[in-house]
Protein backbone atom coordinates (compact mmCIF):
# COMPACT_ATOMS: atom_id res chain seq x y z
CA UNK A 1 0.00 0.00 0.00
CA UNK A 2 1.94 3.26 -1.03
CA UNK A 3 2.31 5.85 1.67
CA UNK A 4 4.73 8.69 1.45
CA UNK A 5 4.46 9.13 4.94
CA UNK A 6 5.51 5.67 6.18
CA UNK A 7 8.72 4.41 7.58
CA UNK A 8 8.89 1.33 5.67
CA UNK A 9 10.93 1.36 2.03
CA UNK A 10 7.97 -0.89 0.63
CA UNK A 11 5.46 1.47 1.52
CA UNK A 12 7.09 4.84 0.38
CA UNK A 13 8.35 3.23 -2.56
CA UNK A 14 6.15 1.25 -2.91
CA UNK A 15 5.93 -1.27 -6.08
CA UNK A 16 2.65 -1.32 -7.49
CA UNK A 17 2.69 2.87 -7.35
CA UNK A 18 5.87 3.02 -9.48
CA UNK A 19 3.96 0.42 -12.03
CA UNK A 20 0.37 2.53 -11.78
CA UNK A 21 2.56 5.70 -12.33
CA UNK A 22 4.27 4.38 -15.47
CA UNK A 23 1.28 3.28 -17.26
CA UNK A 24 -0.79 6.86 -16.09
CA UNK A 25 1.72 8.50 -18.20
CA UNK A 26 2.17 6.17 -20.95
CA UNK A 27 -1.72 6.68 -21.57
CA UNK A 28 -1.10 10.11 -20.83
CA UNK A 29 2.08 11.17 -22.88
CA UNK A 30 0.27 13.00 -25.60
CA UNK A 31 -2.10 14.00 -23.70
CA UNK A 32 -1.85 17.87 -24.45
CA UNK A 33 -4.39 19.38 -22.31
CA UNK A 34 -2.95 17.35 -19.23
CA UNK A 35 0.67 17.91 -19.86
CA UNK A 36 -0.18 21.84 -20.42
CA UNK A 37 -2.01 21.65 -16.98
CA UNK A 38 1.34 19.82 -15.51
CA UNK A 39 3.52 22.71 -17.36
CA UNK A 40 1.64 25.49 -15.81
CA UNK A 41 1.42 24.48 -12.24
CA UNK A 42 5.49 23.92 -13.02
CA UNK A 43 5.05 27.44 -14.09
CA UNK A 44 4.41 27.88 -10.46
CA UNK A 45 7.36 27.21 -8.70
CA UNK A 46 5.42 24.69 -6.97
CA UNK A 47 7.16 21.83 -8.03
CA UNK A 48 5.63 18.63 -9.10
CA UNK A 49 4.39 14.87 -7.95
CA UNK A 50 5.93 12.01 -9.52
CA UNK A 51 2.56 10.83 -11.41
CA UNK A 52 2.74 14.63 -12.69
CA UNK A 53 6.62 15.14 -13.32
CA UNK A 54 6.35 11.56 -15.24
CA UNK A 55 3.70 12.48 -17.76
CA UNK A 56 6.45 15.13 -19.15
CA UNK A 57 9.68 12.61 -19.19
CA UNK A 58 7.27 10.40 -21.20
CA UNK A 59 5.61 13.07 -23.56
CA UNK A 60 6.92 12.36 -26.81
CA UNK A 61 5.30 15.99 -28.63
CA UNK A 62 8.46 17.57 -29.95
CA UNK A 63 6.82 21.29 -29.16
CA UNK A 64 5.75 20.09 -25.64
CA UNK A 65 9.36 18.95 -25.45
CA UNK A 66 10.39 22.35 -26.41
CA UNK A 67 8.93 23.66 -23.93
CA UNK A 68 9.68 21.07 -21.17
CA UNK A 69 13.50 22.39 -21.64
CA UNK A 70 12.98 26.15 -21.82
CA UNK A 71 11.02 25.72 -18.41
CA UNK A 72 13.88 23.80 -17.07
CA UNK A 73 16.28 26.30 -18.08
CA UNK A 74 13.99 28.76 -16.94
CA UNK A 75 13.95 27.10 -13.51
CA UNK A 76 17.64 26.50 -13.32
CA UNK A 77 18.32 30.76 -13.55
CA UNK A 78 16.01 31.21 -11.73
CA UNK A 79 17.11 29.74 -8.53
CA UNK A 80 20.73 29.04 -9.60
CA UNK A 81 21.47 31.82 -11.70
CA UNK A 82 23.97 31.15 -13.87
CA UNK A 83 26.51 29.54 -10.80
CA UNK A 84 27.82 25.79 -10.69
CA UNK A 85 29.00 24.85 -7.03
CA UNK A 86 32.71 22.93 -7.54
CA UNK A 87 33.72 20.30 -6.20
CA UNK A 88 35.71 17.37 -5.99
CA UNK A 89 35.66 13.57 -4.60
CA UNK A 90 38.30 11.83 -2.04
CA UNK A 91 38.57 8.35 -2.04
CA UNK A 92 39.35 7.19 1.36
CA UNK A 93 39.08 3.27 1.49
CA UNK A 94 38.54 0.71 -1.36
CA UNK A 95 38.05 -2.36 1.03
CA UNK A 96 34.17 -3.43 0.65
CA UNK A 97 32.58 -6.91 1.81
CA UNK A 98 29.68 -6.04 -0.48
CA UNK A 99 28.92 -7.95 -4.01
CA UNK A 100 27.77 -5.00 -6.03
CA UNK A 101 27.87 -6.45 -9.44
CA UNK A 102 28.39 -2.96 -11.12
CA UNK A 103 31.03 -1.45 -8.90
CA UNK A 104 34.85 -3.26 -9.13
CA UNK A 105 35.57 -2.83 -5.82
CA UNK A 106 32.71 -5.81 -4.87
CA UNK A 107 34.19 -8.09 -2.61
CA UNK A 108 34.97 -11.12 -4.87
CA UNK A 109 37.69 -9.19 -6.93
CA UNK A 110 40.72 -10.52 -5.48
CA UNK A 111 43.06 -8.75 -7.70
CA UNK A 112 42.35 -5.15 -7.70
CA UNK A 113 44.66 -3.15 -5.27
CA UNK A 114 43.07 -2.78 -1.91
CA UNK A 115 44.35 0.23 -0.56
CA UNK A 116 43.22 2.61 2.66
CA UNK A 117 44.50 6.03 3.65
CA UNK A 118 46.69 6.67 6.61
CA UNK A 119 45.99 9.73 8.25
CA UNK A 120 49.10 10.78 6.76
CA UNK A 121 48.02 9.87 2.96
CA UNK A 122 44.82 11.95 3.88
CA UNK A 123 46.74 14.98 4.74
CA UNK A 124 48.57 14.61 1.22
CA UNK A 125 45.63 13.82 -0.69
CA UNK A 126 44.02 17.51 1.26
CA UNK A 127 47.05 19.27 0.26
CA UNK A 128 47.18 17.94 -3.29
CA UNK A 129 43.38 19.37 -3.70
CA UNK A 130 44.00 22.36 -1.38
CA UNK A 131 46.71 23.28 -4.46
CA UNK A 132 43.86 22.27 -7.02
CA UNK A 133 41.93 25.07 -5.46
CA UNK A 134 39.22 22.61 -4.44
CA UNK A 135 36.93 24.15 -1.17
CA UNK A 136 34.08 21.64 -1.07
CA UNK A 137 34.81 17.38 -1.07
CA UNK A 138 32.67 14.61 -1.23
CA UNK A 139 34.83 11.51 0.77
CA UNK A 140 34.00 8.23 -0.53
CA UNK A 141 34.61 4.43 1.29
CA UNK A 142 33.44 0.93 0.54
CA UNK A 143 31.70 -0.93 3.63
CA UNK A 144 33.92 -2.96 5.62
CA UNK A 145 33.53 -2.80 9.62
CA UNK A 146 37.07 -4.01 10.01
CA UNK A 147 39.27 -2.21 7.59
CA UNK A 148 36.45 1.69 7.35
CA UNK A 149 34.63 1.35 10.83
CA UNK A 150 32.65 4.70 11.37
CA UNK A 151 35.62 6.00 13.90
CA UNK A 152 37.94 6.06 11.01
CA UNK A 153 35.65 7.95 9.15
CA UNK A 154 35.23 10.28 11.73
CA UNK A 155 39.72 10.35 11.64
CA UNK A 156 39.44 11.25 8.61
CA UNK A 157 36.78 14.15 8.65
CA UNK A 158 38.96 15.43 11.39
CA UNK A 159 42.05 15.13 9.20
CA UNK A 160 40.49 16.84 6.42
CA UNK A 161 39.03 20.14 8.70
CA UNK A 162 42.60 20.49 10.39
CA UNK A 163 44.69 20.98 7.44
CA UNK A 164 45.23 24.42 6.33
CA UNK A 165 47.82 24.57 3.94
CA UNK A 166 48.61 28.03 2.04
CA UNK A 167 45.66 29.75 1.61
CA UNK A 168 43.93 26.52 1.48
CA UNK A 169 41.65 24.99 3.67
CA UNK A 170 38.36 22.51 3.35
CA UNK A 171 35.74 24.12 4.36
CA UNK A 172 32.31 21.24 3.84
CA UNK A 173 32.91 17.12 3.83
CA UNK A 174 30.05 15.90 2.27
CA UNK A 175 29.85 12.07 3.20
CA UNK A 176 29.07 9.21 0.98
CA UNK A 177 29.27 5.83 2.79
CA UNK A 178 26.83 2.89 3.69
CA UNK A 179 23.83 2.79 5.10
CA UNK A 180 24.77 2.75 8.75
CA UNK A 181 22.96 3.46 12.15
CA UNK A 182 21.22 6.28 13.76
CA UNK A 183 24.27 6.19 16.20
CA UNK A 184 27.06 6.57 13.45
CA UNK A 185 24.82 9.07 11.76
CA UNK A 186 25.04 11.38 14.99
CA UNK A 187 28.69 11.04 15.19
CA UNK A 188 29.28 12.26 11.34
CA UNK A 189 26.38 15.06 12.00
CA UNK A 190 29.02 16.48 15.32
CA UNK A 191 32.27 15.85 13.09
CA UNK A 192 30.48 18.83 11.00
CA UNK A 193 29.59 16.54 7.69
CA UNK A 194 27.68 18.52 5.34
CA UNK A 195 25.55 16.60 3.31
CA UNK A 196 25.01 12.90 3.91
CA UNK A 197 25.15 11.31 0.22
CA UNK A 198 24.27 7.63 -0.68
CA UNK A 199 23.18 6.37 -4.12
CA UNK A 200 19.83 3.97 -3.78
CA UNK A 201 21.70 2.54 -6.98
CA UNK A 202 18.16 1.01 -8.29
CA UNK A 203 14.76 1.40 -6.50
CA UNK A 204 13.41 -1.80 -7.79
CA UNK A 205 13.85 -4.12 -5.35
CA UNK A 206 14.23 -7.19 -7.49
CA UNK A 207 16.88 -5.72 -9.43
CA UNK A 208 18.47 -4.42 -6.53
CA UNK A 209 18.70 -7.62 -4.13
CA UNK A 210 19.78 -9.31 -7.60
CA UNK A 211 22.82 -6.38 -7.94
CA UNK A 212 23.53 -6.56 -4.44
CA UNK A 213 23.90 -10.29 -4.13
CA UNK A 214 26.29 -10.55 -1.06
CA UNK A 215 26.99 -8.52 2.19
CA UNK A 216 24.91 -5.88 4.22
CA UNK A 217 24.04 -4.05 1.25
CA UNK A 218 22.13 -6.65 -0.39
CA UNK A 219 19.07 -5.25 2.36
CA UNK A 220 16.81 -3.16 0.13
CA UNK A 221 15.08 -1.53 3.57
CA UNK A 222 18.13 -0.83 5.51
CA UNK A 223 19.11 0.98 2.52
CA UNK A 224 16.38 2.33 1.00
CA UNK A 225 15.34 3.41 4.69
CA UNK A 226 19.06 5.14 5.84
CA UNK A 227 17.66 9.01 4.69
CA UNK A 228 15.60 8.30 7.58
CA UNK A 229 18.02 7.55 10.14
CA UNK A 230 20.38 9.97 8.86
CA UNK A 231 17.87 12.67 9.86
CA UNK A 232 16.91 11.23 12.74
CA UNK A 233 20.36 11.79 13.44
CA UNK A 234 20.49 15.12 13.26
CA UNK A 235 21.65 15.27 9.36
CA UNK A 236 19.40 17.46 7.87
CA UNK A 237 20.81 17.62 4.29
CA UNK A 238 20.49 14.58 2.79
CA UNK A 239 21.62 13.58 -1.34
CA UNK A 240 19.88 10.73 -3.08
CA UNK A 241 20.99 9.55 -6.64
CA UNK A 242 20.21 6.16 -8.77
CA UNK A 243 22.90 4.65 -10.98
CA UNK A 244 21.51 5.12 -14.78
CA UNK A 245 22.04 1.74 -16.48
CA UNK A 246 21.16 -0.54 -13.95
CA UNK A 247 17.20 -0.48 -14.04
CA UNK A 248 14.84 0.74 -16.82
CA UNK A 249 14.72 4.64 -16.38
CA UNK A 250 11.26 5.51 -15.92
CA UNK A 251 11.24 3.48 -12.99
CA UNK A 252 14.26 5.09 -11.66
CA UNK A 253 12.86 8.55 -12.07
CA UNK A 254 9.46 7.31 -10.34
CA UNK A 255 11.07 6.35 -7.23
CA UNK A 256 13.43 8.94 -6.82
CA UNK A 257 10.95 11.41 -7.19
CA UNK A 258 8.64 9.33 -4.72
CA UNK A 259 11.76 9.02 -2.11
CA UNK A 260 11.93 13.11 -2.15
CA UNK A 261 8.02 13.40 -1.24
CA UNK A 262 8.32 10.81 1.51
CA UNK A 263 11.50 13.25 2.67
CA UNK A 264 9.65 15.92 2.71
CA UNK A 265 6.55 14.54 3.77
CA UNK A 266 8.19 13.02 7.21
CA UNK A 267 10.51 15.16 8.02
CA UNK A 268 9.60 18.51 6.12
CA UNK A 269 12.74 19.04 4.11
CA UNK A 270 13.17 17.06 0.74
CA UNK A 271 16.34 16.14 -0.71
CA UNK A 272 19.32 18.59 -1.03
CA UNK A 273 20.80 17.23 -3.78
CA UNK A 274 20.27 14.73 -6.57
CA UNK A 275 23.04 12.86 -8.65
CA UNK A 276 22.41 11.48 -11.71
CA UNK A 277 25.13 9.13 -12.33
CA UNK A 278 25.37 6.70 -15.77
CA UNK A 279 27.15 3.38 -15.03
CA UNK A 280 30.38 3.32 -16.43
CA UNK A 281 33.54 1.32 -17.72
CA UNK A 282 35.81 -0.03 -14.44
CA UNK A 283 38.17 -2.43 -13.60
CA UNK A 284 35.66 -5.69 -14.30
CA UNK A 285 33.57 -3.84 -15.10
CA UNK A 286 32.07 -4.16 -18.59
CA UNK A 287 28.95 -1.16 -18.90
CA UNK A 288 27.48 -3.31 -21.78
CA UNK A 289 26.68 -5.82 -19.46
CA UNK A 290 23.80 -3.93 -18.49
CA UNK A 291 20.87 -3.40 -20.90
CA UNK A 292 19.14 -0.59 -19.07
CA UNK A 293 21.90 1.85 -20.52
CA UNK A 294 20.17 5.71 -21.52
CA UNK A 295 21.44 7.71 -24.67
CA UNK A 296 22.55 11.31 -24.32
CA UNK A 297 19.03 12.43 -25.23
CA UNK A 298 17.35 10.06 -22.07
CA UNK A 299 19.74 12.04 -20.16
CA UNK A 300 19.07 15.17 -20.99
CA UNK A 301 15.36 14.64 -20.77
CA UNK A 302 15.65 13.36 -17.00
CA UNK A 303 18.10 16.39 -16.18
CA UNK A 304 15.44 18.23 -17.39
CA UNK A 305 12.47 16.44 -15.70
CA UNK A 306 14.35 16.53 -12.39
CA UNK A 307 14.51 20.40 -12.16
CA UNK A 308 11.26 21.19 -13.06
CA UNK A 309 9.81 18.56 -10.43
CA UNK A 310 11.89 19.63 -7.59
CA UNK A 311 13.13 23.66 -7.90
CA UNK A 312 14.95 23.68 -4.76
CA UNK A 313 16.88 20.54 -4.98
CA UNK A 314 20.62 20.96 -6.30
CA UNK A 315 21.71 18.41 -8.99
CA UNK A 316 24.69 17.09 -9.39
CA UNK A 317 27.00 15.64 -11.81
CA UNK A 318 29.97 14.25 -12.10
CA UNK A 319 33.15 13.80 -14.13
CA UNK A 320 31.47 10.35 -15.09
CA UNK A 321 30.06 12.41 -18.02
CA UNK A 322 32.48 13.87 -21.11
CA UNK A 323 32.62 17.38 -21.30
CA UNK A 324 30.58 17.54 -24.49
CA UNK A 325 27.56 15.67 -22.34
CA UNK A 326 28.30 18.39 -19.58
CA UNK A 327 28.39 21.32 -21.63
CA UNK A 328 24.62 20.26 -23.24
CA UNK A 329 22.94 18.75 -20.17
CA UNK A 330 24.09 21.48 -17.61
CA UNK A 331 21.67 24.37 -18.70
CA UNK A 332 18.99 21.72 -17.69
CA UNK A 333 18.92 22.15 -14.12
CA UNK A 334 22.85 21.30 -12.98
CA UNK A 335 24.07 22.50 -9.83
CA UNK A 336 27.00 21.24 -9.13
CA UNK A 337 29.90 19.83 -10.71
CA UNK A 338 33.23 18.00 -9.80
CA UNK A 339 35.96 18.87 -11.71
CA UNK A 340 40.18 17.43 -11.95
CA UNK A 341 39.05 13.88 -10.32
CA UNK A 342 40.82 11.20 -9.55
CA UNK A 343 38.49 8.22 -8.35
CA UNK A 344 40.73 5.75 -7.00
CA UNK A 345 42.53 5.57 -3.29
CA UNK A 346 45.40 7.92 -3.34
CA UNK A 347 45.14 9.41 -7.02
CA UNK A 348 45.65 12.66 -6.17
CA UNK A 349 48.65 12.77 -4.45
CA UNK A 350 50.11 9.93 -6.53
CA UNK A 351 48.44 9.47 -9.51
CA UNK A 352 48.37 5.75 -10.86
CA UNK A 353 49.23 4.98 -14.17
CA UNK A 354 46.98 4.32 -17.06
CA UNK A 355 47.18 0.83 -17.23
CA UNK A 356 47.17 0.03 -13.48
CA UNK A 357 44.28 1.38 -12.59
CA UNK A 358 42.14 0.77 -9.40
CA UNK A 359 39.46 3.54 -9.95
CA UNK A 360 36.06 3.38 -8.80
CA UNK A 361 34.96 4.40 -12.17
CA UNK A 362 36.31 5.81 -15.34
CA UNK A 363 36.94 8.99 -15.45
CA UNK A 364 35.40 11.05 -18.54
CA UNK A 365 36.33 14.34 -18.28
CA UNK A 366 39.96 14.22 -17.84
CA UNK A 367 40.39 18.07 -17.99
CA UNK A 368 42.08 19.85 -14.63
CA UNK A 369 39.87 21.87 -12.44
CA UNK A 370 41.64 24.66 -14.10
CA UNK A 371 40.20 24.06 -17.39
CA UNK A 372 36.76 23.20 -16.02
CA UNK A 373 36.88 26.38 -14.41
CA UNK A 374 37.99 28.42 -17.78
CA UNK A 375 35.50 25.92 -19.92
CA UNK A 376 32.96 26.93 -17.45
CA UNK A 377 33.47 30.77 -17.31
CA UNK A 378 33.83 30.41 -21.54
CA UNK A 379 30.26 29.08 -21.91
CA UNK A 380 28.51 32.08 -19.38
CA UNK A 381 28.80 30.37 -15.89
CA UNK A 382 30.15 31.27 -12.82
CA UNK A 383 32.41 28.89 -10.97
CA UNK A 384 31.88 28.72 -6.98
CA UNK A 385 34.22 27.61 -4.65
CA UNK A 386 30.81 28.93 -2.23
CA UNK A 387 30.19 26.33 1.05
CA UNK A 388 28.78 29.31 3.22
CA UNK A 389 25.77 27.93 3.50
CA UNK A 390 26.51 24.95 5.86
CA UNK A 391 29.33 27.41 8.13
CA UNK A 392 26.54 29.61 8.85
CA UNK A 393 23.78 27.36 10.08
CA UNK A 394 21.67 27.66 6.83
CA UNK A 395 20.71 23.86 6.27
CA UNK A 396 18.02 21.69 6.22
CA UNK A 397 14.50 23.56 6.58
CA UNK A 398 16.35 27.00 7.14
CA UNK A 399 18.51 26.25 3.43
CA UNK A 400 15.01 25.03 1.80
CA UNK A 401 12.91 28.51 3.37
CA UNK A 402 15.62 30.89 2.29
CA UNK A 403 15.57 28.71 -0.91
CA UNK A 404 12.36 29.00 -1.67
CA UNK A 405 11.01 32.92 -1.29
CA UNK A 406 14.38 33.08 -3.00
CA UNK A 407 16.63 35.38 -0.89
CA UNK A 408 19.31 33.18 -1.03
CA UNK A 409 19.96 35.11 -4.62
CA UNK A 410 21.68 37.87 -1.85
CA UNK A 411 24.01 35.36 -1.02
CA UNK A 412 24.91 32.97 -3.34
CA UNK A 413 25.97 35.78 -6.38
CA UNK A 414 28.25 37.44 -4.29
CA UNK A 415 29.54 34.17 -1.94
CA UNK A 416 30.25 32.93 -5.77
CA UNK A 417 32.43 36.04 -6.86
CA UNK A 418 34.23 35.90 -3.57
CA UNK A 419 35.13 32.50 -3.99
CA UNK A 420 35.98 32.67 -7.22
CA UNK A 421 38.11 35.66 -6.82
CA UNK A 422 40.13 33.18 -4.11
CA UNK A 423 40.46 31.00 -6.90
CA UNK A 424 42.00 33.63 -9.01
CA UNK A 425 44.56 34.91 -6.95
CA UNK A 426 45.33 31.36 -5.40
CA UNK A 427 45.68 28.84 -7.87
CA UNK A 428 44.22 29.59 -11.66
CA UNK A 429 46.58 30.01 -14.46
CA UNK A 430 47.27 33.44 -16.19
CA UNK A 431 44.68 32.56 -18.69
CA UNK A 432 41.80 31.37 -16.45
CA UNK A 433 42.20 34.60 -14.14
CA UNK A 434 42.30 36.83 -16.84
CA UNK A 435 39.13 35.45 -18.36
CA UNK A 436 37.71 35.31 -14.16
CA UNK A 437 38.85 38.80 -13.40
CA UNK A 438 36.54 40.27 -16.37
CA UNK A 439 33.65 37.97 -15.37
CA UNK A 440 34.03 39.41 -11.65
CA UNK A 441 33.94 42.65 -12.68
CA UNK A 442 30.96 42.25 -15.28
CA UNK A 443 28.73 40.28 -12.21
CA UNK A 444 29.41 42.90 -9.71
CA UNK A 445 26.71 44.73 -11.84
CA UNK A 446 24.11 41.90 -11.04
CA UNK A 447 24.04 41.77 -7.72
CA UNK A 448 20.51 42.99 -6.64
CA UNK A 449 20.68 44.55 -3.77
CA UNK A 450 23.50 48.12 -3.33
CA UNK A 451 24.51 47.33 -0.45
CA UNK A 452 25.21 43.79 -0.74
CA UNK A 453 27.29 45.19 -3.67
CA UNK A 454 29.10 47.70 -2.21
CA UNK A 455 30.51 45.17 0.42
CA UNK A 456 31.33 42.68 -1.92
CA UNK A 457 33.47 45.07 -4.30
CA UNK A 458 34.95 45.78 -0.54
CA UNK A 459 35.58 41.97 0.47
CA UNK A 460 36.69 41.68 -3.39
CA UNK A 461 39.74 44.02 -2.86
CA UNK A 462 40.68 43.16 0.92
CA UNK A 463 40.93 39.72 -0.97
CA UNK A 464 43.14 41.20 -3.24
CA UNK A 465 45.42 42.18 -0.25
CA UNK A 466 45.62 38.94 0.82
CA UNK A 467 42.32 38.29 2.98
CA UNK A 468 40.22 35.25 2.62
CA UNK A 469 37.12 33.64 3.66
CA UNK A 470 34.14 35.96 3.60
CA UNK A 471 31.28 35.16 3.14
CA UNK A 472 27.33 36.36 3.45
S1 LIG B 1 29.37 0.36 -4.74
FE1 LIG B 1 30.14 0.79 -2.71
S2 LIG B 1 29.33 -0.87 -1.47
FE2 LIG B 1 29.22 -1.56 -3.58
S3 LIG B 1 31.12 -2.70 -3.96
FE3 LIG B 1 31.43 -0.56 -4.60
S4 LIG B 1 32.35 0.40 -2.82
FE4 LIG B 1 31.39 -1.48 -2.12
S1 LIG C 1 25.24 30.69 -0.49
FE1 LIG C 1 24.55 28.63 0.11
S2 LIG C 1 23.22 27.94 -1.56
FE2 LIG C 1 24.41 29.66 -2.31
S3 LIG C 1 26.18 28.67 -3.28
FE3 LIG C 1 26.77 29.20 -1.19
S4 LIG C 1 26.40 27.32 -0.03
FE4 LIG C 1 25.26 27.14 -1.96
Amino acid sequence: MYNPKSLKAEEFICHQEVLDTLAYADANKNNVKLIDEVLNKARERKGLSHREAMILLDCDLPEKNKEIFELAEQIKKDYYGNRIVMFAPLYLSNYCVNGCVYCPYHAKNKHIPRRKLTQEEVAKEVIALQDMGHKRLAIESGEDPVNNPIEYILDCIKTIYSIKHKNGAIRRVNVNIAATTVENYRKLKEAGIGTYILFQETYHKESYEKLHPTGPKHNYAYHTEAMDRAMEGGIDDVGLGVLFGLELYRYEFAGLLMHAEHLEAVHGVGPHTISVPRIRRADDIDPDVFDNGIDDDTFAKIVACIRIAVPYTGMIMSTRESKACRERVIHYGISQISGGSKTSVGGYDTPEPDDESSAQFEVSDTRTLDDVVKWLMEIGYIPSFCTACYREGRTGDRFMALCKNMQIHNCCLPNALMTLKEYLIDYASPETRKVGEALIKKELDNIPKEKVRTMCADYIEKIEEGERDFRF
